[in-house]
């Protein structure tokens, strides 16, 4: 019988899949052969690999378990966001949304089930972390999505922290961007981190990846209020590492900021954005707090968020404020999946 432990086809690398076909007896061609069957036609049933021979087929019918399931529940937004619940295989609920736009459909993934970092303003946070997942499970949230085709760029902004899971998101951003695999653009994606800073380096160098960082506050103690992740990696430190990247050219930073009335988003604060940030080619996205239940912080109103926006511009840092989507569907990271375990 088979159980959630049994190990998947899906997401397994070239490196992975030669092995396999060794042990296989397999040519090592055969790997190629595979690999375009899992994420060029997106079949992971042995059965259907009709150019291996049967009696392979056969076994790896009995070796593999499906990694690949569709999503258990669904809320659409009026404005056309819908935010997808997967279950993992260890029965964890997690969220992806679907974001449809004029002239491009984000998919916004998460890569682990709840998420150690304990962000004040997460629901996710106040999960704590239930499981890391490996690739084949983040991956499936793109390829068992209903609108898949339609989809142009990827954000890893979803339930955890990338960076807590390095390993099985180079995994699956590898896959996704290799000639053999999905053969995206790496363009079409960004990875958010709070600032994992050991692991920062692997994914700049690894990848060619946009990065995101959550900042939401430049000044260390009132960071680390909010991020407790400020403690042990201080956003500084992030900086640093990033002044040694070339940000202008392929690929991209921009800086995440939920605008907490009060408490960042003051004249101080704007002057030591710049002076933080001073020298690095970068976008600032200011974010509207979307509320989570007994949480003490409030989103200003829309003309301050403009005259805080306009600060920084003012300023020389290019700076937007992202349209709010799906808030009538728990639009907040994390919510579905906390009712959904609620309920179960
Ligand atoms: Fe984790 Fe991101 Fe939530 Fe912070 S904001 S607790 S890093 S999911």
């Amino acid at each position: 019988m088979k159980t959630a432990n049994q190990e998947t086809l899906y997401g397994k690398n070239p490196q992975q899949l030669a092995a396999l076909c060794l042990e296989e007896g397999l040519p090592r061609f055969a790997a190629g052969q595979i690999a375009r069957w899992l994420y060029k036609r997106h079949t992971e049933d042995p059965a259907q690999m009709t150019d291996l021979p049967a009696a392979v087929r056969t076994r790896l019918a009995q070796r593999f378990t499906a990694a690949l399931s569709a999503p258990v529940r669904v809320s659409e937004s009026a404005d056309g966001t819908r935010k997808y619940l997967f279950r993992t295989r260890a029965g964890h609920p997690i969220e992806s949304a679907y974001i449809p736009e004029a002239e491009r459909a984000t998919l916004c993934v998460s890569s682990q089930a709840g998420c150690r970092m304990g962000c004040r303003f997460c629901a996710t946070g106040r999960q704590g972390l239930q499981q890391s997942l490996p690739a084949e499970e983040i991956l499936n949230q793109i390829v068992s999505l209903p609108e898949r085709d339609r989809l142009t760029n990827l954000v890893f902004m979803g339930m955890g922290e990338p960076l807590d899971n390095t390993d099985e998101v180079l995994r699956s951003l590898e896959i996704l961007t290799a000639e053999w695999g999905f053969g995206w653009s790496p363009k079409r994606i960004t990875v958010s981190t709070a600032g994992v800073v050991p692991q920062l380096r692997r994914l700049l160098d690894a990848t060619k990846v946009h990065l995101a960082v959550s900042l939401h506050n430049p000044f260390p103690e009132e960071r680390a209020a909010i991020m407790p992740v400020e403690r042990a990696w201080p956003v500084a430190e992030v900086v640093r590492v990033l002044r040694e990247y070339d940000f202008t050219h392929q690929r991209r930073v921009s800086f995440e900021y939920i605008v907490l009335s009060g408490l960042n988003d003051t004249p101080r604060h704007v002057r030591e954005l710049c002076r933080l940030l001073n020298g690095i080619p970068c976008r600032i996205n200011l974010i509207r707090f979307h509320r989570i239940p007994e949480s003490p912080y409030f989103s200003p109103p829309d003309e301050e968020m403009i005259r805080f926006r306009d600060a920084l511009t003012a300023r020389g840092i290019q700076t937007t404020i992202r349209a709010s989507r799906g808030e009538d569907i728990q639009a907040a990271c994390g919510l579905l999946s906390t009712q959904e375990k609620a309920r179960q």
